[in-house]
């Protein structure tokens, strides 16, 4: 039997209450004043939007997991400065802490970060810990560029940003490579900002040496690593112009890409040209696109249909649906072990 896990999943219909406060957050930035409290959420505004939601969905798809994080639009590392972010974080994340403990046979946490545009990382750091050794989170989500949108922040190969990779290698999470909103009119959030980040990503990790000093960091690039996969042969030629190792031993042990690519050629494409160890089954629902396909008539992120579909053996298909998210978080590995799945 194949366990159904879904690497990428937000909390993108939240109760209303946690919405109205993060607004009363900002404007409280805005005019200099202390925001008022944040408000009492029931378990049951919690049960309800869930169960209308992701759960009603991940039910009828036939996924058995999710690992979810806070919706990435409002992540919004750009609002304010880091004490803001450091707040909205931690209500963020506590409401995902909330979700696991109401769902937890169907949902394991994954954080977002209080990164803040001027800010290092020593907030963001002490919020990892806090979620992996107290809430029993699994992974994280790291914003390559927290300016939202102008790419001002130095690559993910800097030194910059060395002390959270210490800290993700120590408490061995993986990190999903997740920009926020953006708030540069030429870039919009889903369908540019998202793709252009995972690709840009990408092209930072080949241009530098990581991972020979962190052997053991992990980044999944979302949306089926953005354009990559499509123009592999660019990026395996830039290795060897750049005399770079090949992909294969230069990132190919470190960085895996979700299957949140929104049609059936594009999963084809990812499963043809990336190795399946590579590969984590993702749909990133209830999210960036969430119609129906009129070509299909199915919804456009119902992304399981589509690996179902690929021409690949059940073993292959067992690491892209189970085997490669236990190994890629061996958090998640030791829950589902103590379950005894
Ligand atoms: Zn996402």
């Amino acid at each position: 039997m194949t366990l159904i896990i879904d690497c990428h999943g937000h909390y993108t219909v939240l109760p209303k209450a946690h919405d109205a406060w993060r607004e009363e957050q900002k404007a409280a930035y805005k005019e200099g004043r202390t925001p008022s409290p944040y408000p009492e959420i029931s378990d049951e505004e919690i049960r309800e939007t869930i169960e209308q939601n992701q759960l009603k969905l991940i039910q009828e798809r036939g996924a058995d997991l999710t690992l979810f994080s806070p919706r990435a639009s409002a992540m919004a590392h750009h609002v304010g400065d880091q004490q803001v972010s450091e707040e909205w974080a931690r209500r963020c994340n506590d409401l995902i802490y909330r979700v696991t403990q109401l769902f937890p046979e169907t949902f394991v946490g994954g954080c977002m970060l209080p990164q803040s545009p001027k800010a290092d990382l020593t907030a963001s750091i002490k919020e990892l810990r806090r979620c992996v050794e107290e809430l029993g989170f699994v992974g994280c989500n790291l914003n390559p560029d927290p300016g939202g949108g102008h790419f001002e922040h130095p690559p993910l190969t800097d030194e910059y940003w060395f002390p959270i990779y210490e800290t993700m290698c120590e408490l061995d999470v993986p990190a999903m490579i997740h920009v926020s909103g953006s708030c540069n009119p030429a870039m919009h959030a889903t369908g540019g900002f998202y793709l252009a980040a995972d690709t840009v990503a990408f092209m930072q990790l080949l241009q530098g040496d990581l991972f020979s000093r962190f052997p053991n960091l992990r980044f999944i690039i979302p949306h089926g690593g953005g354009a990559v996969p499509y123009h592999w042969g660019r990026y395996r030629g830039l290795a060897d112009m750049l005399k770079q190792p090949s992909l294969d031993e230069h990132l190919m042990n470190n960085v895996f890409f979700d299957t949140c690519v929104y049609h059936q050629p594009g999963v084809d494409l990812l499963a043809e040209v990336i190795d399946t160890k590579n590969i984590l089954f993702g749909s990133e629902m209830v999210g960036a696109v969430r119609g129906i396909d009129p070509q299909t008539g199915h919804y456009f992120d119902d992304t399981k249909r589509y690996v179902d579909a690929l021409p690949i053996d059940e073993s292959a298909k067992h690491m892209i649906f189970e085997g490669n998210a236990r190994r890629v978080y061996p958090r998640l590995d030791a829950k589902l072990k103590e379950r005894g799945l």
